[in-house]
Parts: structure tokens; sequence; C-alpha cells
């Protein structure tokens, strides 16, 4: 149950420059500290400045590029949104 047949999931990755397994989530080796590079890291939630439309990770206040406040996370419900933005940012219908 470790692994994906599709081995799209991930769970460790090897540095490398020394072999060392790390937990995917990690930015650097734990041996030797090798950064790891951006396609090494696990796929983190995304989203788009609605101002300049930088992607960014998640996890941002504010955008990395014009600065703009992301407004903070509303919807505690742990409501899965769609993959992905997909429409020029049209008002959310919050149809059932
Ligand atoms: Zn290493
Ligand atoms: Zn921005």
């Amino acid at each position: 149950m470790c692994f994906n047949a599709d081995g799209t999931a991930i769970k460790d990755k090897e540095c490398p420059e020394c072999g060392t397994k790390n937990p995917i989530s990690n930015a650097t080796c734990n041996h030797c500290g090798f950064k790891f590079p951006p396609e090494m890291m696990p796929k983190m939630r995304m989203r788009e400045c609605p101002e300049c439309g930088t992607s960014q990770v998640f996890t941002n206040k504010v955008c990395e590029k014009c600065g703009y406040k992301f407004p903070p996370a509303t919807g505690l419900g742990g409501a899965k949104g769609p993959k992905g933005p997909k429409g020029p940012g049209g008002p959310k219908a919050p149809g059932k």
C-alpha cells in the first residue's frame, strides 16, 4: 500500500548527490543539503493572483510579484474545489 501503480504519488525521493532517501516534502537533502529542484517537490496547491495572474503556492499570504493580499481562506469545511483555475474568475455560484 505504499506505492501507487502509477508511481504518481511518490513518498520518498532520492538525493541525486548522495543517494539519501528524503521525504518528498523536503526542500533540501537531509544528508548533504542538496537543494532539490522544483520538479522534485510535491505538487503544492497553487493559486493565481487576481491582480497580476502570477501562479504561486497556496500558502502565500501576499502575491510574491505584486504584493496583492490574498483574502484569508474562508470555508472551513474542507470543500474540495475543482482542480485548477478554470475560467477568468467569474462569480462563484453556490449551486449544489
Ligand atoms: Zn544528499
Ligand atoms: Zn500579483
